[in-house]
């Protein structure tokens, strides 16, 4: 069995591998370690790796890790060990419901998953208060037929002119997911659809400067998502494997 050090290389390898073979610069690449299937103790592992980017897509597991990585994070320091190499930035990746912004967003460093305007409402309403500017992706929903989620390519301009003006909401990229498939090249159109249309947006004068972000590619189809040019890949079940954990009874009253 291989250690997850050893998968950690691994998966590191393939996107190195990926990237040299479109002339892209691996170091701009950055995979977020999706902990879904994972336990506390294997995020602990990457983290003591140096890794820092980490994505959640359920709320009660995303709470609990974020509050027991901290907590770990801080006995390092009361220990006098290092300090983490890297501070952690949590990717919030699931799909987002407005009842739940007010959570998600104090631990959040980037969300994936800006679906609607009101969404973006909501979440303005709330970084507004907290007098907190929210990153945002948007997801786009490329594949019509399998997936209900996500911002159809027509409404896209539309929706960067209304984040335009939120004050606290800003639009740094995109995201999208292919349908599950056997073979990751079949993912291949749906990657380069989305990829067009990054190019196209970031020309946009409602995208502003910092449009730059463009997360796709998951376990299965990560390589091809990094050759049609994504920056940001989504890997959970190649470092973790595909067992669930066992949810842990949050000990919070
Ligand atoms: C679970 C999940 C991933 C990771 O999928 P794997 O196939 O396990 O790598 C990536 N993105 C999203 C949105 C997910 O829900």
């Amino acid at each position: 069995m291989q250690t997850i050090k050893e998968r950690y290389q691994a998966v590191q390898q393939r996107i190195a591998d990926a990237a040299d073979r479109v002339g892209s610069d691996a170091s701009k690449i950055h995979m977020v370690a999706v902990t879904k299937h994972a336990s506390v103790d294997e995020v602990r592992q990457l983290v003591d790796l140096g890794h820092a980017d980490f994505g959640e897509n359920r709320l009660q597991h995303f709470t609990q890790l974020a509050a027991q990585i901290e907590e770990y994070a801080d006995r390092r320091k009361e220990l006098g060990e290092p300090a983490l190499v890297n501070p952690i930035r949590w990717h919030f990746i699931g799909h987002l419901q407005r009842n739940k912004c007010r959570r998600v967003l104090p631990l959040t460093r980037l969300i994936h998953t800006l679906d609607s305007l009101r969404l973006a409402e909501e979440i303005q309403e709330i970084a507004e208060k907290r007098k907190q500017v929210i990153e945002v992706l948007l997801q786009i929903n490329i594949s019509k037929e399998r997936q209900k989620t996500g911002i159809a390519p027509a409404a896209i301009g539309y929706l960067l002119e209304q984040l335009e003006t939120m004050s606290c909401v800003k639009p740094r990229g995109m995201m999208c997911m292919a349908p599950i498939a056997e073979n990751p090249e079949d993912s291949r159109a749906v990657f380069t659809r989305c990829s067009e249309l990054f190019e196209e947006m970031k020309l946009d004068k409602n995208s502003g400067g910092a449009f730059n972000i463009l997360s796709m590619g998951m376990s299965n189809d990560f390589e091809v998502a990094i050759e049609c040019g994504a920056n940001i890949v989504r890997v959970g079940t190649a470092l973790f494997g595909e067992n669930a954990v066992p949810q842990e009874t949050p000990t919070e009253a």
